[in-house]
């Protein structure tokens, strides 16, 4: 088995891996020294769940805008749970991320006057959020890709599954792939190793995340020993289509469309009267909820819905701005909005909690940088606002890109000999899950189970009892997938045993969204307790990182970081 080697290895070829790893190639070049990069990624980098974004990125970029007044929104969306520092990073460099983005060749919607268009998101004063069409994420991505292809100092690895960061407790040596398509394992030796591996929203059943978003990167750190810090916060959106959680992007709100309940009441006078349906995620979440609890939705509370009016926006319009809303409510749903309301339903969507960082994507583990949804840096605190995820990958991609490549040229890197690591995650891995395959019960059983207890347990709301049920069921879980039934016993595309990699990962991480859920005793931004409703300062404006011990899960907490924005009660 042979050891490659690079500088720099990013896992993950979505926004924020692509983003970093241009910063990075960028940053050699300015100093006129070489940085070996590689991006390691489970699928073809284009594939990528950032893909399928489709509403926008936000950016100050009107006279009427301010930086302070995109910071504000930010804050009080997060509940005051997010670093103030790291928002007033992220507000002052969008700007330039966004125009930079348009000097690669991304293609920015565009007003008449030639100005690049902006619309409106929930939460937002005002309306920023650049777009193009209904399709953003599709055209950022493959912009970052081909500027990236500009980079001779950049190798891909597509279809490799890293199964594991080589490191001790003073810092990372490297990681362990599987080639998907023969395989083999290798160790890759890294000076530098960054988690851009995205988020983990399959391990809830009902979700807009695409089948790979398996929180991969958040168990890699954290098995390595990096701490996963508010991941009790995840975000539910308001509008996913039934059954398949598709989501409908909040530019259909944005652009005017209604949220109605089964009496054709506009039921958000009743929540959030100033805002209706440009309200933060996670208020108008718990507002659908509550309707259908009182019997006010169509169908069962438990899968029920509203209906999201559009019809008064005009077929014209609705071609423009929500081409691919038209397309994908036709074709999922056999709705078409231009003449009947769509169905919607809230979908599990985005977490807010990952690896803790510091502003510039290091993580505690010297030589462990992280970025884009897998890391937690935080600007969402207990509630991300819409389209400020887009801005935070190229942001704190960037950031993370150009700190991992100083560090390199200041690091002799390890001597460490990684030839035994490749063979050693081999026989583990195969020792059990291929040898004596048959014993055991199907990744699918084990997966739904995992996926209905977190839906049951930490939903948008959670109580004691039901968290507490999760815990133990997540712990029975892991023991019955100590044995797994993989039938397939090929080595090429076994994505079987991708599958049953990917389930490992998702029990550690659902494991620290109940244990932090649980731990939590108030009810902030997306994370509401019925037995502790109130928001509660004194206690808890603090983050609470989950570490990984020989004795289980342990909880440190630590402080949110204010500038100038005083916590007060969050009104709209
Ligand atoms: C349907 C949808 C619509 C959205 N719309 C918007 C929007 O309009 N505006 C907004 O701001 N945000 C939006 N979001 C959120 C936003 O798109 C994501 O948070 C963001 O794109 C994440 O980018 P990323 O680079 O961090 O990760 P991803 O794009 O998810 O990329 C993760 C990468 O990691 C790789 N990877 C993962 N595990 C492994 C492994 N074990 N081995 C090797 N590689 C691995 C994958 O192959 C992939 O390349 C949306 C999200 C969804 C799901």
């Amino acid at each position: 088995m042979t050891t490659l080697q690079h500088d720099l290895v990013i896992i993950g070829g979505g926004l924020a891996g692509l983003r970093a790893a241009i910063e990075a190639a960028r940053t050699a070049e300015k100093a006129g020294k070489s940085l070996d990069i590689a991006i390691v990624s489970k699928v073809y980098p284009v594939r990528s769940h950032s893909v399928s974004a489709e509403g926008g990125a936000a950016a100050v970029l009107r006279d009427y805008d301010t930086f302070d007044l995109h910071a504000m929104d930010t804050i009080r969306g997060a509940d005051f749970l997010a670093d103030q520092d790291a928002v007033e990073i992220l507000v002052n460099s969008a700007p330039s991320e966004i125009i930079q983005m348009e000097h690669w060749g991304c293609p920015w919607n565009r007003d008449e006057d030639g100005h690049v268009s902006v619309r409106a998101f929930g939460g937002m004063s005002v309306k920023r959020t650049v777009f193009a069409s209904d399709k953003t994420g599709f055209h950022m991505l493959h912009t970052l890709f081909q500027t990236s292809l500009k980079y001779t100092t950049i190798t891909r690895y597509d279809e490799w599954f890293v199964t594991s960061i080589i490191a001790d407790d003073k810092e990372v040596h490297g990681i362990v792939g599987l080639d998907i398509s023969t395989g083999s394992f290798h160790a890759i030796k890294a000076k530098a190793v960054m988690l851009a591996a995205g988020g983990g929203g399959r391990v809830f059943a009902f979700t807009t995340n695409g089948s790979i978003c398996t929180g991969d990167g958040m168990a890699l750190a954290y098995r390595a020993g990096a701490p996963l810090k508010d991941m009790e916060f995840v975000q539910f959106h308001p509008t996913g289509l039934p059954n398949t959680g598709i989501l409908i992007t909040e530019a259909a709100r944005g652009e005017g469309g209604y949220l109605i309940n089964a009496k054709g009441e506009r039921f958000l006078e009743k929540y959030i009267p100033n805002k209706m349906e440009m309200g933060p995620r996670d208020i108008i979440s718990r507002a659908i909820i509550t309707e259908l609890e009182q019997g006010l939705g169509y169908g069962e509370s438990k899968d029920g819905f509203v209906h999201l009016d559009l019809r008064h926006l005009g077929e014209k319009h609705l071609k423009s701005r929500l081409p691919f809303i038209l397309e994908l409510t036709r074709t999922y749903m056999g709705i078409d909005p231009v003449i009947e309301p769509i169905p919607v339903r809230p979908v599990l969507h985005y977490m807010m909690g990952g690896v803790h960082t510091d502003n510039d994507g290091r993580t505690p583990l010297k030589g462990l940088y992280s970025a884009g949804e897998n890391a937690c840096v935080t600007i969402n605190g207990a509630n991300r606002l819409g389209s400020n995820s887009l801005t935070e990958c190229l942001v704190f991609g960037a950031r993370a890109g150009s700190a991992a490549a100083g560090y390199i040229f200041e690091t002799a890197g390890s001597d460490k000999d990684l030839s035994t690591f490749a063979e050693r995650d081999e026989t583990k891995i195969r020792t059990r899950f291929l040898t004596e395959r048959n014993r055991g019960e199907k990744v699918s059983v084990i997966r739904k189970e995992l996926q209905a207890t977190m839906e049951e347990g930490a939903g948008v709301f959670r109580t004691a009892k039901g968290l507490n049920g999760s815990i133990e069921k997540l712990a029975e879980l892991r023991e019955r997938a100590q044995r797994l039934q993989i039938k397939d016993s090929t080595r090429t595309y076994n994505l079987e045993l991708v599958g049953a990699l990917e389930l490992d990962f998702m029990l550690d991480v659902a494991d620290t969204i109940v244990q932090s859920a649980h731990n939590r005793q108030e009810s902030r931004g997306a994370h509401v307790r019925r037995d502790f409703p109130e928001r509660d300062d004194e206690k808890w404006l603090i983050h609470q990182q989950a570490n990984m011990t020989p004795k289980g899960l342990k909880i440190k907490k630590s402080p949110v970081t204010i500038t100038k924005w005083q916590p007060e009660e969050r009104k709209y």
